[in-house]
């Protein structure tokens, strides 16, 4: 008996419960033949596209038939803009969380996201985490995040408890240096994870000090460089340094999990849970080709995300996998790189850090304009006048953060147009 997986199972506090419900049913449909998962995707499709016909005010009264061909394509941009007019107005049934994205691009977007979305996110995760593996749901996890929730340093009991019970461990990657990798090497030890996740740099950054510092790996089963774009090199060097199956997922808070990659590496769609198409050069839509990646949430009912624009590109073209799991596959998808900064002190500061910083101001973007060796500019734009004592004092944050020779321009700026694909790079 795994006593985790029953506590899994019957822990209410949170999401626990129906995630292991909704993992045990996706187990089954991966092996669905392409053909049984289209019928499946094709009966949600219609009654989320009729949901957000008769509840959602973005749709209501616009006399769209209940087809995706007839539905308008959304974008970041309006999810800004609308996000009310995107949420029905009554709210599903039980907690809605809000999930801030745009920490890769700088233009930070909220998302409704209902109970059961939230379980089915967190179960196809772990659907595809675990592929490649004879890991199970309940083997110890951990990861190397830019959080300010760290295990190893933990203060409080319920906090350490929780994830002792649930084996899942978050480790802060905001700053590596050789002293910093080792720390985190005995950490890993100490948890006896087999899984390791975290963003490719952040992953590769560890790689580096550990190998400085002279340090004997802990050896994970599977290791999923995630957030940013992996090179197949990179994947590979990683499987070799940590003796485990190194795979790049593809997420975004949007969605939650999108593919995973297979034993045989490839991609495959979570077909139960999103509808993909792609916008084409000549500004069609298809289902397959390459062009801007448009998704359909097919489960979430706190904010149905249709036809979306993530901001990617990806081929849809479909591959033959062996694996033999009917979820589509895709040929290749162009995501997003975010990166390091190198301090003289030998530090390696994540970029993501600076997210951190600005979550109480009204920003509607921000970026990040290395002017020349260690000076950096910060725009930013918002919806209101930043006060001058705010931009000094994130100068002042910034400049000790890096430490000396880097020089910081924080200012506002009106308008700040988006790059020609919006998330690469930062
Ligand atoms: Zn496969």
């Amino acid at each position: 008996m795994d006593w985790r997986w029953l506590g899994w199972q019957l822990y209410d506090g949170e999401i626990w419960r129906p995630t292991a419900a909704a993992y045990d049913a996706l187990l089954q449909s991966q092996w669905a033949s392409p053909a049984e998962l289209a019928a499946l995707r094709a009966e949600r499709l219609e009654l989320i596209l009729r949901y957000a016909l008769e509840t959602v005010p973005y749709y209501r009264g616009s006399g769209l038939p209940a087809r995706l061909e007839s539905f308008p394509v959304i974008t970041r941009q309006t999810l800004r803009d609308q996000a009310a007019a995107l949420q029905p107005e009554h709210a599903p049934p039980g907690r809605i969380s809000r999930w801030q994205t745009g920490g890769s691009t700088g233009e930070p977007v909220t998302v409704s996201v209902d109970i059961e979305a939230q379980a089915t996110r967190r179960a196809a995760l772990l659907r595809g985490d675990l592929w490649g593996s004879r890991l199970r749901p309940t083997d110890p996890q951990a990861g190397l995040w830019a959080s300010s929730r760290d295990s190893g340093k933990l203060r409080s009991l319920r906090a350490r408890l929780y994830d002792r019970f649930f084996n899942r461990f978050v480790f802060n990657c905001f700053e590596m240096t050789p002293a910093r990798a080792r720390e985190v090497n005995q950490d890993f030890a100490d948890c006896g994870a087999r899984l390791l996740y975290g963003p490719s740099s952040a992953v590769l950054a560890f790689m580096h000090f550990a190998r400085e510092a002279g340090i004997e790996p802990w050896q994970f089963e599977k290791v999923i460089p995630c957030g940013e774009h992996c090179s197949a090199e990179d994947a590979l060097e990683m499987s070799a340094f940590f003796g485990g199956f190194a795979v790049d997922r593809y997420a975004s808070n949007e969605f939650g999990p999108i593919a995973s990659r297979c034993e045989y590496r490839n991609w495959h769609l979570n077909s139960e849970l999103l509808a993909a198409e792609v916008l084409l050069d000549d500004g069609s839509i298809s289902t397959a080709g390459r062009g801007r990646l448009l998704l359909t949430s097919l489960c979430n009912r706190a904010m149905p995300l249709i036809r979306y624009e993530l901001g990617d590109f990806a081929d849809l073209s479909p591959l033959a996998c062996p694996c033999g799991r009917g979820l589509q596959t895709f040929s290749s998808l162009e995501g997003r790189i975010t990166d390091h900064i190198r301090c003289p002190d030998q530090r390696w500061v994540n970029l993501c850090t600076f997210n951190s910083y600005f979550q109480h101001l009204p920003l509607r973007k921000y970026r990040f304009v290395i002017e020349a060796q260690h000076r950096i500019s910060f725009l930013l734009q918002a919806d209101q006048d930043l006060p001058t004592g705010d931009l000094d004092s994130l100068r002042a944050h910034f400049e000790t953060l890096l430490g000396e020779p880097f020089r910081f321009t924080v200012r506002q700026v009106a308008e700040i147009p988006s790059l020609p694909a919006a998330r690469t790079p930062m």
